[in-house]
C-alpha cells in the first residue's frame, strides 16, 4: 500500500476515534438527564397516589362522621317520634328516621369501596416508594460511573489529538491538505475507502479494470475512487495462509 495511504489511514483511525469520544462524551449528561427525567416522572406518579390516597382516608373518615350524625338524629328522632301526638308528626320522623338510615348504608357502601380503593392505593404507594429509592440509588451510582467515563474519555481523546498533533506534522503537507480536503468534503469521515473485489466500499462503485489493473501495478502509488473521490486503500482478496490470491484483474 502507498506510504500516503498508510499515513491517511493513521490519521483517518485517530479522527474517527476523536469523533467517537467527543459523541460519548457529548452524549453522557443527555443519557443522565433523561434517566432523572424518568425518576422525575416516578416520583410525580408518587405523589399523585399519595394525594389520592389522603383525599380517600379523609372521604372515608368524613362519611364515618356523616353516619355518626344520622346515628344521633335518628335517636333524636325516635324520642320525638314517642312524644308525637298526631298521625302526621308520627309520618313524618318515620319518613326521616328512614332517610338517615338509607343515608348511613349508602355511606357505609361507599366507605367500603373507599377501604378497598385505600388498600390498594397504599399498596402502589408502598411499592413505588421502594421503588424510588433503588431508582435513586441506580441514577446516583449512574451517574457517578459518567462522570468517572468521561474523565476517562476526555484523557483519552487528549493522548489521540497529541498524537495526532504530531502525525500532521510529520507527513507531507500536500498530503495533510488532501486529506483535510477529503475530510471535510466527505462528512462520515471516510477520507480512505477500501477497495475489495474491485469495489470502492465506501460509496460501493466499481472500479474500472484500467484503475484496478493500476492500482495493484503500482501499489506504491495513491490513487482515488472516480465516484466518490476519496483514497483507495487497496485490499487484494487473500487465501487462508494469508497470502493474496490471484484473481483475474476485471471486474
Ligand atoms: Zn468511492
Amino acid at each position: 500500500m502507498a506510504q500516503d495511504v498508510l499515513l491517511a489511514l493513521q490519521l483517518q483511525r485517530m479522527d474517527r476515534q476523536l469523533v467517537q469520544l467527543e459523541a460519548e462524551i457529548r452524549g453522557l449528561p443527555k443519557k443522565i438527564a433523561q434517566l432523572e427525567a424518568q425518576m422525575g416522572a416516578h416520583q410525580r406518579r408518587l405523589e399523585e397516589d399519595k394525594a389520592a390516597l389522603l383525599a380517600n382516608q379523609l372521604e372515608i373518615k368524613r362519611l364515618a362522621g356523616a353516619n355518626e350524625d344520622h346515628r344521633l338524629k335518628i335517636d333524636k328522632l325516635k324520642k320525638q317520634l314517642m312524644q308525637s301526638t298526631n298521625q302526621e308528626q308520627l309520618t313524618a320522623f318515620n319518613h326521616e328516621i328512614k332517610f338517615c338510615e338509607s343515608e348511613i348504608v349508602a355511606n357505609e357502601e361507599s366507605s367500603f369501596k373507599l377501604l378497598e380503593e385505600a388498600e390498594r392505593l397504599s399498596g402502589v404507594v408502598k411499592a413505588a416508594e421502594s421503588n424510588m429509592d433503588a431508582e435513586r440509588a441506580a441514577v446516583e451510582k449512574q451517574k457517578e460511573d459518567a462522570k468517572i467515563l468521561s474523565e476517562q474519555d476526555r484523557k483519552k481523546g487528549v493522548r489521540i489529538y497529541r498524537e495526532r498533533e504530531k502525525l500532521a506534522k510529520e507527513i507531507p503537507p500536500a498530503l495533510l491538505k488532501d486529506y483535510e480536503r477529503l475530510r471535510k468534503k466527505h462528512k462520515d469521515g471516510v477520507v480512505v475507502a477500501e477497495c475489495t473485489e474491485g469495489l470502492c466500499t465506501s460509496c460501493q462503485m466499481n472500479i474500472r479494470a484500467a484503475l484496478l489493473q493500476q492500482i495493484r501495478q503500482y501499489p506504491d502509488k495513491t490513487f482515488y475512487c472516480e465516484s466518490c473521490l476519496r483514497m483507495l486503500s487497496f485490499n487484494p482478496p487473500r487465501s487462508v495462509d494469508g497470502t493474496i490470491a490471484s484473481t483475474p484483474l476485471s471486474t
